[in-house]
């Protein structure tokens, strides 16, 4: 082992400059917060988004010469053209975050098909649809990360999210597969399975019902509810040197919710 303090240098480990990411749903909550992280670790950040508004106030709050680009993810037709845009304007995609996503939250018997597929094609087929468009260029430049927003539905049965929480299964499968195919290529594969964190989504998940709120912080051991910054340093290590031999994991960043009794 070399006593090199090189070797241990925070700074360099940690960084992203060089980096140029791509996160979905950047315009706020989680994909935000880690757009501000990864600009702050010295990443080109391009925020991808429905709303025109909603994704010009995040880049203003992002800075660092952050871009963004009103695409819905999952109009599938469309994402070619929106790979070429954004690949000619800022060169080729580093790192991935598929963060974009939305929640239905109802009885099963109650969810019909167009809207459990709205679901699972907004956060599974959307994300392999970039994943797939954006990895051939990652392949050619030997490196490359990709991550996926998974959840506690990921690994806990919940009630009343039947949906979500499928697509947030399908995540387990999408990375565990990706890991293994794309990693002899130096290209890693991760997820972050966020606890309960305060965005505009938990707000509208919880909306009138403190029951569920009460059951959430009474289940996670440190009491309350993770910031959008919680989740968007761990996308930083994941998607760093720092992060360099860590490959297929689905990290729970969750303020011990998922172990807790
Ligand atoms: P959010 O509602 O603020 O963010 C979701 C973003 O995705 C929004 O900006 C929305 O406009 C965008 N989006 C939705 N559908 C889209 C589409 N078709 N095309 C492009 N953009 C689209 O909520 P959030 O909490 O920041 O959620 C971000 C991700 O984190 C989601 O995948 C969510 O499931 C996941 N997550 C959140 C929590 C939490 O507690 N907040 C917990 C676990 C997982």
């Amino acid at each position: 082992m070399s006593g090199d303090p090189g070797e241990f240098n925070a700074g360099e480990a940690f960084s992203l400059v060089g980096e140029t990411a791509l996160i979905t749903g950047g315009g706020t909550g989680l994909g935000l917060g880690i757009a501000r992280a990864f600009a702050a670790a010295g990443a080109k950040v391009i925020l991808i988004g429905r709303r025109e508004d909603v994704l010009q106030n995040a880049v203003s709050q992002v800075g660092g010469g952050a871009a963004h680009l009103v695409c819905d993810v999952t109009d599938f037709d469309a994402l070619d053209g929106v790979v070429s845009r954004v690949t000619d304007q800022f060169g080729s995609v580093s790192i991935l975050v598929n963060n974009a996503g939305i929640h239905i939250k109802k009885p099963a018997v109650d969810t019909t098909e167009t809207e459990f597929l709205s679901v699972i094609n907004t956060h599974v087929t959307a994300g392999f649809a970039l994943t797939r468009r954006l990895v051939p260029a990652m392949q050619k430049n030997g490196r490359g990360s990709v991550l996926f927003m998974a959840s506690m539905t990921s690994l806990l049965g919940m009630p009343l999210v039947v949906a979500y929480s499928a697509a947030k299964s399908a995540y387990l499968g999408l990375v565990r597969a990706l890991a293994v195919e794309l990693g002899p290529q130096g290209i890693r594969v991760n997820a972050i399975a966020p606890g309960w964190i305060e965005t505009p989504m938990l707000h509208k998940a919880l909306s009138g019902d403190t029951q569920r709120r009460d059951k959430i912080l009474s289940r996670t051991p440190m009491a309350k509810f993770g910031a959008p910054e919680d989740i968007a340093w761990a996308a930083v290590y994941l998607s760093s040197r720092a992060g360099k031999f860590v490959n297929g994991v689905v990290l729970p960043v969750d303020g011990g919710a998922s172990i807790g009794f």
